[in-house]
């Protein structure tokens, strides 16, 4: 076992529905001996593969947090073949407090990986989750949103296979999540990885395993949580995992390349002039920021630098210099 503080109250080998927390150790004012808990749940039923089904990276992500408790609520271990490990508030401080980085020490956690043992909380969880729980997996499915500052359509993101088994796990798990979009990396991943996210973790453990960005801007929506809960079922019925799910057809997936990030340079208040999926051309104005402090001082018009398909859009009016309004994507291939 990989050193670390973090204590748990499941045993990852053993057989049945286990249900208990992490115990992140924290020392403060209020609580000497204290820890923070973060939910876990284990179901193990025999041969098979491991599937880690985890939300909460960033706390103000909720479509993923609910999807996954309420498989922790809903399945009994015998619906399940081999071992499914969820975890829907990682870093649970965040998921309490509805943010993206985490109070107790600011630490946002996808830029994290593969913390530090004796580190922050939010770093001893990154590590825990890294070096404890990602090595036990075949497969690892990372649930993120828009967040507070954001809106994505319900689209999963994976990374190239670097070996032919790779590409078909990542083909397999596409399929089987069935978004509507999916954001396919064109570069990085596998055992070298270094991005600091937990999509990183698992691929230097040798993980087969996708994300995805599921709606956003603080609120949930039926339609995307349908998604998500429809797409979870449906994967763990393509691992072999839930043999008696019946799933329903599959309605295809738009496979994009991310072409990048629309900014803004002057501070004001953001008019978006295309929706999620509408088609942008270089040069074309997408958005206008206005200027109410100062009379008689017009909007700045704000230009696409790229061609392709809005894939998120900024959920926040206000805006800064150096804020994102719009990422903008274009189909693959
Ligand atoms: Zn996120």
């Amino acid at each position: 076992m990989a050193e670390t503080l973090i204590t748990s109250e499941v045993d990852f080998e053993a057989e049945g529905k286990q249900s208990g927390y992490l115990r992140v150790p924290h020392s403060v004012d209020r609580s000497a001996y204290g820890w923070l808990p973060v939910p876990i749940t284990i179901l193990r039923n025999g041969a098979g593969p491991t599937l880690i089904v985890s939300a909460g990276v960033h706390g103000d992500e909720y479509e993923g947090q609910i999807a996954v408790a309420e498989l922790a609520n809903d399945l009994a271990v015998e619906d399940i073949i081999g071992r499914l490990i969820l975890l829907p508030m990682v870093n649970a401080p965040a998921a309490a407090a509805g943010r993206r980085m985490s109070p107790v020490d600011d630490g946002n956690m996808n830029r994290l990986y593969p913390g530090d043992p004796k580190g922050t909380p939010s770093e001893m969880i990154a590590h825990f989750h890294e070096e404890v729980l990602l090595p036990r997996a075949d497969y690892a499915v990372d649930l993120h949103s828009g967040g507070e500052s954001l809106k994505y359509p319900a689209t999963l993101l994976r990374g190239p296979g670097h070996t032919p088994e790779e590409e078909a796990g990542l083909e397999k798990l596409t399929e089987a999540f069935d978004l509507p979009y999916a954001w396919v990396f064109t570069s990085g991943g596998g055992r070298n990885s270094t991005a600091r996210t937990a999509m990183g973790a698992a691929n230097r453990k040798g993980v087969i395993n996708v994300m995805a960005e599921l709606g956003g801007g603080n609120v949930v929506t039926r339609e995307v949580l349908a998604l998500a809960r429809r797409g979870l079922r449906r994967t763990l019925h393509a691992l072999g995992m839930l043999p008696d799910y019946a799933p329903d057809a599959p309605r295809g997936t738009r496979l994009l390349h991310a072409k990048g990030s629309i900014y803004v340079y002057e501070p004001g208040l953001f008019e978006p002039l295309k929706d999620i999926g509408e088609a942008v051309s270089t040069g074309e104005v997408v958005a206008v920021i206005h200027h109410p402090e100062t009379q008689g001082r017009q909007p700045d018009e704000v230009t696409s630098p790229y061609e392709g398909i809005v894939l998120a859009i900024r959920s926040l009016a206000q805006v800064r210099r150096g804020d994102a309004i719009f990422q903008i994507a274009a189909d693959a291939g």
